[in-house]
């Protein structure tokens, strides 16, 4: 029973799957789901359409946060199950349903099993998958009062055996931010291009000098993948020399410092090589994910989780390459992500056939409880 209304829960999330920003009915999912689990406090709207639900012992102790992500992604679901998103061109492909669920999981939990100090704060938070959503409940009035002491997080994560804790110390993932460069030269006859400024040899140009600062050994932490995204030109008018054009960039490093260096050596070349092409441009820094520094202290807690309930764990040697907004919150508050091994067999995240596996929920809710027991579970002094 315990186990079947989760997965009810889960698969109905999945059913409705809303994108980054929007994720109104699924917020009203959980806030009704988490209300029958009495927590002391349940706030709406937080940066957004955030759920915050506080467990409060009344007694001293530590405030925990456990935060879960809950928006889908604007991909068409592949699958033909029984559950499979109603609707169309968005679709669960990270995952978060099953966060979402685990998070909910963990609320009947300490309805149930209460800790004896401290307080325990669950925090479903929407826009993850933009870089929007941790940074809007940071923001939030009522969040910033609540003087948090350690957050965590998980994510499911394919091509890892179904239920094994994935953690590492030092950085979990990236921080990641995006780069538009836009060059205005000047358009002319094509029969006439000495008149123009054509931006073709400022691109050229910075592609090259750009793809020299990429460091792709995983286990240098000056770590440094820059990839091209999406590159234009002028225009198909063939008697036009092209006057303009735009290139754009995704840039993760392991960590904050060399993300911010990397950012000043780029610009530096920009500025370089438009002065030499007498090119304007303007440059737009986007989508910046915050690298997951995980806490020592933190992930001893993690550590022995999964040591004291005897699941399989794993230390992995590099942190993932993917970016994840949870690294905002480490910006602010000691804490730490582990990863939750969602089967060799599942799909890669974001792939139209995957699906949040649901026999490890469990796993994750047990997880996240023995943390919690080990900051706040010592009683009265
Ligand atoms: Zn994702
Ligand atoms: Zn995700």
């Amino acid at each position: 029973m315990f186990n079947q209304n989760l997965i009810t829960f889960r698969q109905t999330l999945h059913q409705y799957p809303e994108k980054s920003g929007e994720e109104k009915e699924t917020a009203q999912r959980i806030k009704e789901a988490v209300a029958k689990c009495q927590p002391t406090t349940l706030w709406t709207n937080i940066g957004g359409h955030g759920i915050v639900a506080i467990f409060d012992s009344g007694i001293a102790g530590k405030t925990v946060l456990f935060r879960a992500d809950m928006d889908a992604l604007p991909i068409e679901e592949a699958n033909g199950f029984s559950y499979k998103s109603k609707n169309e061109g968005v679709s669960h492909k990270c995952g978060h349903d099953g966060h979402s669920t685990i998070l909910l999981g963990l609320a009947q939990k300490l309805m149930k099993q209460p800790l004896k100090n401290g307080r325990t704060i669950l925090l479903f938070q929407p826009a993850e998958e933009t870089g929007q959503g941790a940074k809007a409940v940071l923001g939030a009035k009522e969040f910033a009062n609540l003087k948090i002491d350690y957050a965590f997080a998980l994510h499911n994560v394919p091509s890892f055996p179904k239920g094994q804790i994935v953690y590492r110390r030092g950085p979990f993932n990236p921080a990641v931010i995006s780069l538009i460069i836009q060059f205005q030269g000047l358009k002319t006859h094509a029969a006439e291009q000495e008149k123009g400024i054509n931006p073709a040899y400022a691109v050229a140009q910075l592609i090259s000098k750009i793809q020299t600062l990429n460091n792709t050994d995983l286990s240098s932490p000056d770590f440094c993948n820059i990839t091209i995204i999406y590159t234009r030109i002028g225009s198909k008018d063939y008697g036009t020399a092209a006057g303009d054009g735009e290139l754009h960039y995704t840039i993760r490093c392991w960590t904050k410092a060399k993300l911010e260096a990397t950012k000043k050596t780029i610009l530096a070349m920009i500025v370089s090589v438009c002065e030499t092409e007498k090119l304007a441009y303007v440059t737009q820094w986007l989508y910046y994910f915050a690298a997951t520094a995980n806490d020592d202290f933190a992930v001893t807690c993690i550590e022995n989780a999964a040591k004291r309930l005897n699941f399989d764990h794993f230390k992995k040697r590099f942190p993932f390459k993917w970016g994840e907004d949870f690294g905002l919150f480490t910006e602010h508050i000691p804490g730490a992500m582990f990863g939750l091994g969602a089967g060799l067999e599942t799909p890669a995240l974001h792939q139209p056939d995957y699906d949040f596996p649901d026999d490890i929920i469990p796993n994750g809710i047990d997880m996240f409880y023995d943390i919690a027991l080990q900051l706040n579970n010592r009683g009265k002094d």
